[in-house]
């Protein structure tokens, strides 16, 4: 396969593009381009379709960012599920795109976009988009999971073909729009004739009524079904992240393309562990003995449990990196830290014997804080972790 185009690029407008920039640069190409003006000419439709693509992303604040962040490889196209940007067919340019063109008071092109193709023909209609919230725990979030969700979405009726007549052979061309789904209306205005067209209030655009019903659906074409959908969740998600699923929402009455499943995910919190980008942070707490003269702990770790040793003499506040024990990247080969942040616990209440014990130690030379240049302030580690 060719090497992708940079979006921006196909667009012809700079990274720190306005919304208003990009949607103008796509409508530029996109009429440059229609199939419309370049009949049987491959290579404007590969334009055409290449800018359409390009449009879905950068108009997408959501899919602008991944983009921008990761380029291509972020559009998750390899992730399995169908997940993403890229293979837009015409069909999908035109319903989703379509009202670019619709009445803009820059468009010198007008209607023609929204009346669809071949001849003024009914353009496909799309289905609306099913959303669903997937909850996920750290250590899915940090390896990617297969989850198997079930949905109820509605799928074309299988007795009727979709079309909603009896047997699926009793339809009828719409008399009012004599199929085409749209109606024309001419008016007049100050700039001369002008031509809209509207869906026809007859069919509703479908271009065909329905004479017997079929009995299965009762005319609507689809019937809900619960459906299992097994999906692939890449390592890395985070909470409010949308992945969409192509084609696995609902189909509209009576025939169409269906529209998409959005899987919008929730990251369940941690008991003990916290999430800071990629790196997970873990607060531990050893008394000011095994502070003193050191120890061995156990901390718990995403993968289960993890033996960390505290030196002889570790102050309150040193942190600790185990290495690639933090999430994968979103698509992408880095792996964050887990970081233990050593806290000295300093008993809350104490017995008179051990009042009298730590008494003894009170006065004791090495028991005075001495802060040398190895004990940096909180600041100064925090900044160092992340530089
Ligand atoms: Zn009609
Ligand atoms: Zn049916």
């Amino acid at each position: 396969m060719a090497q992708k185009r940079d979006y921006y690029e196909i667009l012809g407008v700079s990274k720190s593009a306005s919304e208003d920039e990009i949607k103008k640069a796509y409508r530029k190409m996109a009429v440059k381009y229609h199939p419309d003006k370049n009949p049987d000419n491959k290579e404007a439709e590969e334009k055409f379709k290449e800018a359409a693509e390009a449009y879905e992303v950068l108009s997408n604040s959501q899919k602008k960012a991944q983009y921008d962040r990761f380029g291509h490889a972020g559009m998750g196209g390899a992730a399995g599920g169908g997940f993403g940007g890229g293979g837009m067919n015409m069909e999908d340019i035109f319903s989703q795109f379509g009202d670019i063109f619709g009445g803009g008071d820059e468009s010198p092109f007008g209607s023609f976009f929204n009346q669809g193709r071949g001849g003024g023909g009914r353009r496909q209609r799309r289905g609306t988009d099913l959303r669903i919230k997937l909850k996920l725990n750290l250590e899915e979030i940090a390896n990617g999971v297969e989850k198997k969700i079930k949905v109820k979405r509605h799928v074309a009726c299988k007795s009727c073909s979709g079309n909603g007549s009896k047997n699926g052979t009793d339809l009828k061309t719409c008399g009012t729009c004599q199929g085409s789904g749209q109606v024309r209306q001419v008016q007049q205005t100050m700039l001369g004739q002008m031509v809209t067209s509207s869906t026809c209030p007859h069919c509703s655009g479908e271009g065909k009524t329905v004479g017997a019903k079929c009995g299965d659906c009762f005319g609507e074409g689809r019937v809900l079904e619960e459906e299992i959908i097994p999906i692939k969740i890449p390592a890395g998600v985070s909470n409010d992240m949308q992945l969409s699923m192509s084609g696995k929402g609902n189909v509209p009455p009576r025939g169409g393309v269906a529209g998409d499943l959005l899987i919008v995910i929730e990251e369940e919190a941690h008991d003990l562990l916290h999430r800071d980008g990629n790196n997970v942070i873990y607060d531990l707490y050893v008394n000011f003995v095994d502070a003193a003269l050191g120890t061995s702990v156990e901390v718990p770790t995403i993968g289960g449990k993890a033996k960390i040793t505290l030196d002889a003499g570790t102050q309150s506040g040193k942190i600790l990196r185990l290495k690639g024990k933090g999430i994968k990247e979103l698509n992408g080969y880095s792996i964050g830290d887990q970081l233990v942040h050593v806290n000295i616990w300093t008993p809350k209440q104490v017995s008179k014997e051990e009042t009298e014990l730590l008494e003894k130690l009170r006065a004791s030379p090495n028991f005075a804080p001495q802060p040398g240049k190895a004990e940096k302030g909180f600041f100064h580690k925090v900044r160092d972790m992340f530089s």
